[in-house]
């Protein structure tokens, strides 16, 4: 029971009734943790379901416990199941219950990490520097957490328009300036956006052809700078990925470095999952020259596991990302003592002013399992995706589409109308709640795409993927004999 105070607080009347209340809520949620492998992956929402979240705009007051009940029936069963250890579709981290504590913690405290003197801006500056440690960024760097890299990578490109421009592009525009940019054919549609939401035009980005690993071919890379400087275009912008999200290709980050040099390029990494395999020993000699690049964008919350959302950007030179931001607004003026002490804000270096403690989540990941497990994690996904690869091979029925670089594998059942039997193939795996893959196109074939980023997959959901796709392949094509 929560029995609403009279006066207009919204805390509770009864503090005990609120605290046993919080308990039995802990404890539902993390049961739903404990028993992740019992349930399947994923399951379909019954209309009836959908139907109780289309009433009105309720005008009185309910028990919490009857609204938590509503949560738990029809709200917790139907989640998209990336916490599973069967989910492998698009790259979705299972985040963990050290996590969702800090999270709670978090909404308990409700910092606004815009700006102002408190901790909280202490811890997110803590993890701009170990992130500084990890990339070998200088001390003049900046980073700042933001939802997720498709903002980072808008962010990134946003400093290197400002860089390139100057600061009258913050007044005019970018209106007539014939610049040239440059990414991959495998990067993210995130990349290209940015260009359309910074008013630079889709057009100005080149996507270049890649190579048979789906790395960027740097060569056509420097020869189309080169066609561009000769047509009177100006070249200012490299998107390399660490980790494409088709297959996980990592584009070669030190040639395109001495590119981006020779050339005067901004030289950005989209990094979304793959930047954090610098915490693998084994995998970081694969992302060298990550070090010189002018920005990184990447996510906590896919393979570094911290709960949605917790996308980061860190910029080489922290002054220019705050030049491309900071504005003077009266009412956030700042002081050198007291609460608007602290100058700059987080809110000087990217496009929001309120911003939630994404920072905590992330703080006690890293304290609670340390870098090393954490990068373990990473090391282990990669080797199940060999193993699933493994798999593949040894099944005549089954063909590798794509080389396997990281944690990514693309595949099909082979048989006539591929395309059409294998998207059948994985709406019946995911509607089975065996296991959750996704879907690409490789080379313009439809493939089984399964992307291993759960600290939770292990073999035997390898396997059970395996056997799925066997089983639903064959009888596929035997009802179309
Ligand atoms: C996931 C991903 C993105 C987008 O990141 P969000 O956190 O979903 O915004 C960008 N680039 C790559 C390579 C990705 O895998």
């Amino acid at each position: 029971m929560f029995r609403m105070n009279k006066t207009t607080s919204l805390d509770p009347v009864n503090w005990d009734e609120f605290r046993e209340q919080a308990h039995g809520m802990l404890d539902d949620i993390i049961d739903y943790l404990e028993q992740v492998r019992e349930r399947p992956v994923w399951r379909p929402i019954p209309d009836a379901i959908r139907e109780h979240f289309r009433e009105a705009l309720p005008l009185g007051p309910a028990a919490i416990s009857s609204v938590h009940e509503t949560f738990m029936h029809d709200v917790l069963p139907y989640a998209v199941g990336n916490i599973h250890p069967g989910f492998m579709g698009w790259v979705h981290g299972g985040g963990t219950p050290v996590g969702m504590l800090a999270e709670m913690l978090a909404a308990g405290m409700n910092a606004n990490l815009g700006g102002r003197d408190h901790m909280p801006i202490e811890v997110e500056k803590q993890i701009s520097i170990w992130m500084r440690e990890l990339f070998g960024f200088p001390e003049t760097s900046s980073g700042l957490f933001v939802t997720g890299t498709s903002m980072a990578n808008f962010i990134a490109l946003l400093v290197a328009r400002y860089a390139f421009l100057g600061s009258n592009v913050r007044k005019n525009g970018v209106h007539e300036h014939r610049l040239a940019a440059y990414t991959s054919e495998s990067a993210h549609g995130s990349v290209v956006r940015a260009f359309d939401f910074a008013g630079i035009g889709t057009d100005t980005l080149r996507q270049i052809p890649v190579n048979e690993n789906f790395e960027m071919d740097v060569e056509a890379l420097a020869s189309a700078v080169k066609k561009d400087r000769e047509s009177g275009l100006r070249p200012f912008f490299v998107s390399a990925t660490a980790g494409t999200v088709d297959t996980g290709a990592i584009d070669d980050l030190a040639a395109i470095a001495d590119c981006a040099r020779r050339e005067d390029l901004w030289f950005h990494v989209d990094g979304a999952f793959g930047a954090l395999a610098m915490l693998a020993p084994e995998i970081a000699p694969r992302l060298s020259g990550i070090d010189r690049a002018d920005s990184i964008a990447f996510d906590f919350h896919k393979w570094g596991q911290v709960p949605y959302d917790a996308g980061f950007i860190l910029v080489r030179d922290g002054e220019l990302h705050r030049k491309t931001f900071a504005s003077a607004a009266s009412y956030l003026r700042r002081e050198n003592r007291a609460l608007a002490a602290g100058s700059p804000w987080p809110c000087d270096f990217g496009l929001d002013l309120s911003r939630g403690f994404r920072a905590l989540k992330t703080w006690y990941t890293i304290k609670v399992f340390g870098a090393e497990k954490l990068g373990q994690v990473i090391s282990e996904t990669c080797k199940l995706a060999l193993y699933l690869k493994s798999r593949i091979m040894e099944q005549p029925q089954l063909e590798l589409l794509a080389p396997v670089s990281l944690n990514i594998v693309c595949f099909r059942y082979r048989c006539a109308e591929s395309d059409r039997v294998n998207a059948e193939i994985v709406v019946k795996l995911q509607e089975s709640g065996v296991a959750a893959p996704s879907t690409t196109l490789i080379k313009g074939m439809l493939a089984i795409r399964a992307a291993i980023v759960n600290h939770r997959t292990g073999k035997s959901n390898i396997d059970a993927l395996i056997d799925a796709v066997l089983a639903y392949g064959e009888s596929m094509t035997y009802e179309h004999a």
